[in-house]
């Protein structure tokens, strides 16, 4: 489902952030990537979702090539990928409801469409009590769920998520990636990069290392050292 050739990411300052990438990635595939930071894991996830641009080499999803993607696709592209960000990027002063909504909104759907998706995705992360709340006033754990729901609302066949547990305790940590695998057995393809080695270690799934730009190992039900 995604295939990813000899891809190389250089930043205008000349940093080298992906070297040579090779990875293919199949449907409904659960994939962990880790390795120090800086070794590119944010970067190979921001190629995929399009925020950045390879400086070389190609990526097929469904044996499309990205690099026949013009810059006015990019938003029909991106339909297809929710992304999980670090940050959350949240809206604050809205409602959960809102929050969720919102790409649904982007796309024109109707209402009443609208309505049924944001509930039902809610009602998945455990969140359907919380609809009315604005942002701000939840939990780590809550707001997380809220990305987790806002990325899903469209059922995207690509879930890629960057850290997301990096700012949760571990039981928080657990239920969100409890979810994720949740959303995997759907069919959901998913990558998540992680510095999370107790979820890695427990939650086993196929582990890629990065450093410095390069896969170093890929192992299937692989651990976060071996
Ligand atoms: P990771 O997610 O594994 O911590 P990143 O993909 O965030 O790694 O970063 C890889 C390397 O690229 C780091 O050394 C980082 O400083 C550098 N980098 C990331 N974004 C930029 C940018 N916009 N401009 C220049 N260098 C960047």
């Amino acid at each position: 489902m995604i295939r990813i050739k000899k891809l190389v990411k250089k930043y205008p300052n000349g940093f080298l952030a992906l070297d040579n990438i090779d990875l293919h990635v199949g449907k409904g595939e659960f994939i962990y990537l880790v390795g120090p930071s800086g070794a590119g894991k944010s970067t190979l996830l921001d190629v995929i979702f399009r925020s950045e641009l390879p400086t070389s080499g190609d990526i097929y999803i469904d044996n499309f090539s990205l690099n026949h993607l013009k810059p006015a696709q990019v938003p029909y592209y991106r339909r297809n990928i929710g992304m999980i960000f670090q940050d959350y990027k949240l809206l604050p002063g809205r409602t959960v409801y809102d929050n969720v909504a919102f790409a649904l909104r982007v796309m024109h759907y109707p209402r009443s469409r609208i309505h049924r998706h944001v509930s039902q995705v809610l009602e998945l992360v455990g969140l359907s009590e919380k609809v009315n709340h604005v942002t701000a006033e939840l939990s780590g754990g809550e707001q997380q769920r809220i990305c987790i729901a806002r990325a899903i609302v469209n059922n995207p066949p690509i879930l890629l998520a960057d850290e997301p547990t990096g700012s949760l305790d571990p039981e928080t940590s657990w239920e969100i990636m409890q979810l994720l695998s949740k959303i995997n057995s759907r069919q959901t393809t998913v990558l998540v990069a992680t510095h999370n080695k107790s979820i890695v270690d427990d939650i086993r799934k196929r582990v890629v290392v990065l450093e410095s730009g390069k896969i170093v190992r890929d192992k299937h039900f692989g651990t976060y050292d071996g």
